[in-house]
């Protein structure tokens, strides 16, 4: 049974209950799934987790909605936590870990929060899934929808990778490409969210679930490093969700008594081209300024992040920072995480390692700490980015003597570097 018992206001605190609401009455502030912590102590427990099975659902207790059996589910989470040594040497750190999410269903985090938002929508009764999307999510809501035959409406950029174009219309769901960017795509489904309020928006009237399925991220790293807290943790970051969520999911398993060690601190990753949060967090700003997006990570521009405020606030409160990082640096990173792990993620991949190093560079983060870097998307979704430079070493033709020619000694030292 799950210990959610309705929704209440970040800002105000006034309480709802479960519906598909995601504003307050009273203050417009964002809506939150709140829990009955004192009813869950003692009930959720190592061992009733060890009950669950092998996916995000295995903490149904503390996600809205249904068990297991009512979930919309194609086995999201439960990612290997991986000890990466290679890279944390390379980076100068003690004890790094990657949680690769690049294994996932289709291949993002977004299928946590998606099996999280339908699982709610369909126990309130809705029948067509939809969301705004900057092309992760669109994948993931129609892959959903398709395997409970819903049909879906997603909304995308029309300049999006071909590539998250294709992984997406290949379910059968309706895409509308819009020509505009995400912040276009956002402010056209809240228009299209009062015309079609029987639609299951994930990311519109169904946030406040969809944002729950983030916490999972920080269940299965917890439980995975034996139910004792990693001291940093490094989150790519877009509208600011999974941060928070993150951060919630810590601090849930810390009050119900789960964990050992410290409360993590949260450090936030971000594409140069579009660092709404980076620039607000360095200048001391409150609020953040909206800015124009321009950066191969597209799954992560957003210029204006509904939870930006909110990410400010958490990596104020426990002395985080946010990375910013180039293009350029984003593209060697993801080279750099595939050579030295075996790892090949997409850009938002890139941009987690690039701020690490970064972080690491500057200060703000300690290479002494038990360290987890969130790679949030695979490679193969932002393959347009790599085919020109990622190539054959050598064409040859198909004789012994040009391949003896070609596979010089030198060679392989330098490709095992
Ligand atoms: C959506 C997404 C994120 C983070 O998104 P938030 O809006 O900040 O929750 C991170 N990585 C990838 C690959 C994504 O698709
Ligand atoms: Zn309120």
């Amino acid at each position: 049974m799950s210990f959610a018992i309705g929704l209440k206001c970040r800002e105000c605190s006034s309480t709802y209950p479960s519906e598909a609401k995601f504003a307050c009455d009273f203050c417009f502030g964002p809506l939150e799934v709140h829990y009955d912590y004192a009813a869950a102590q003692g009930q959720v427990t190592h061992a009733s987790i060890a009950e669950g099975p092998s996916s995000i659902w295995r903490y149904h207790q503390l996600l809205p909605a249904a068990g297991p059996e009512g979930a919309v589910d194609l086995g999201a989470g439960y990612t290997p936590l991986r000890r990466a040594r290679r890279l944390g040497e390379i980076l100068g750190m003690k004890e790094l870990y990657l949680k690769d999410d690049t294994v996932n269903p289709t291949g993002s985090f977004k299928d946590r929060v998606v099996s999280v938002a339908l699982s709610n929508a369909r126990r309130l009764g809705f029948s067509t899934a939809a969301c705004a999307s900057t092309g992760n999510l669109a994948t993931s809501v129609a892959a959903h929808a398709a395997s409970i035959g819903w049909p879906s409406v997603t909304v995308i950029p029309s300049d999006l990778e071909k590539s998250k174009i294709a992984m997406t219309a290949i379910f059968g769901g309706i895409v509308l490409a819009v020509e505009g960017n995400y912040d276009d795509v956002n402010r056209l489904c809240a228009e299209l969210v009062s015309e079609h309020p029987d639609w299951a928006f994930a990311n519109v009237n169904l946030r406040a679930y969809y944002a729950e399925g983030s916490k999972t991220l920080a269940f299965e790293i917890a439980e995975q490093m034996g139910w004792r807290t990693p001291s940093q943790v490094v989150v790519p970051v877009a509208s600011g969700s999974q941060l928070t969520k993150v951060a919630k999911g810590f601090r849930e398993l810390e009050l119900l008594g789960l964990t050992t060690g410290p409360t993590p601190v949260l450090f936030a990753a971000q594409a140069t081209g579009c660092s709404p949060i980076a620039q607000a967090f360095v200048s001391g700003a409150d609020v953040i300024t909206p800015v124009r997006p321009n950066t191969i990570a597209r799954s992560l521009a957003i210029g204006n992040p509904a939870d930006g405020p909110y990410v400010l606030d958490e990596l104020r409160a426990h002395g985080g920072a946010c990375g910013s990082v180039s293009d350029e640096e984003i593209l060697e990173c993801i080279g750099l995480l595939a050579r030295s792990e075996g790892v090949f993620a997409e850009t938002a991949g890139g941009v987690t390692i690039a701020s690490l190093r970064q972080l690491v560079r500057s200060g703000a983060l300690n290479p002494d700490l038990p360290t987890v870097a969130i790679i949030s998307g695979h490679g193969l979704k932002t393959l347009d980015v790599i085919v020109d430079t990622a190539v054959a070493t050598h064409t040859i033709s198909p004789s012994l003597q040009d391949a003896q020619e070609a596979l010089k000694f030198r060679d392989l030292v330098e490709a095992a570097s």
